[in-house]
C-alpha cells in the first residue's frame, strides 16, 4: 500500500487537509453511537448507511480492526457568517464530492488490481446517494456508492481529529467536514 501516492490522489481530489492515521487512534466509544440513537440528525433507523442499519457496534469494530493504514481528510470552507446555511451546505456537498471522487479512484484501482486493495471509506453524514432510502424494506440500491460516517461506527471525530494533530474548529465563520479512508 503506497500511502504517499494516495494522500496525493487525497489533496488532488479536493480535500484541505490530509494526515496519515495513527491506527491506535481508532477507539470505538458506546456513547457515540448513543448519540446516534438520540437521533438529533433525524436519520438514526432511516438510513442502511446509519445505525441500526450500518450494523452494531461490535460489527463495526470487527470492520475497523482489519484496516492496516488509513488517511483521516477534511474539507475546510470559510462561511460568511455563523447562519450561512447556503455556504454549510455548500461545504458539505463539496465535501461528497471530494469523497466520492478519490473513493472512486480507489476502487478503480482495486478493480486493477484485485484483492490486493481494499478501503472502507466513512464520509460525514447519512448517506444522500438516493432521494429517499430504501431502508428498510428493501436492500441498499447501490452499495458502491453508499457511505456510513465516521460517527456511525462509533469514532468521535473531534477527539480523531485532535489524536492525529488536526484542528476539529478552524476558527470564526468556518466548517470543517471529516472523513476517514482506511486501507486493508
Ligand atoms: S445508496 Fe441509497 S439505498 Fe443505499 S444507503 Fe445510500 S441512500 Fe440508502
Amino acid at each position: 500500500m503506497d500511502l504517499i501516492y494516495w494522500k496525493d490522489k487525497a489533496r488532488e481530489a479536493g480535500f484541505s487537509e490530509v494526515v496519515e492515521l495513527k491506527m491506535e487512534t481508532l477507539v470505538v466509544n458506546p456513547e457515540v453511537r448513543k448519540m446516534c440513537e438520540a437521533n438529533t440528525c433525524g436519520q438514526y433507523g432511516k438510513n442502511w448507511a446509519c445505525p441500526p442499519g450500518c450494523g452494531d457496534l461490535e460489527e463495526c469494530e470487527s470492520s475497523l480492526s482489519v484496516c492496516d493504514c488509513g488517511l483521516l481528510v477534511q474539507t475546510v470552507a470559510q462561511l460568511e457568517d455563523s447562519f450561512d446555511f447556503e455556504g454549510m451546505a455548500a461545504a458539505g456537498s463539496t465535501h461528497w464530492k471530494n469523497f466520492s471522487r478519490l473513493r472512486s479512484q480507489i476502487q478503480e484501482a482495486k478493480a486493477k488490481k484485485g484483492d490486493s486493495l481494499d478501503v472502507l471509506a466513512l464520509a460525514a453524514g447519512s448517506c444522500t446517494h438516493c432521494k429517499t432510502c430504501a431502508y428498510p424494506d428493501d436492500p441498499c440500491r447501490f452499495p458502491e456508492a453508499a457511505a456510513s460516517s465516521v460517527e456511525a461506527y462509533g469514532l468521535l471525530v473531534n477527539q480523531l481529529c485532535v489524536d492525529n494533530g488536526l484542528a476539529y474548529n478552524y476558527g470564526e465563520n468556518t466548517i470543517a467536514y471529516t472523513a476517514l479512508f482506511l486501507f486493508k
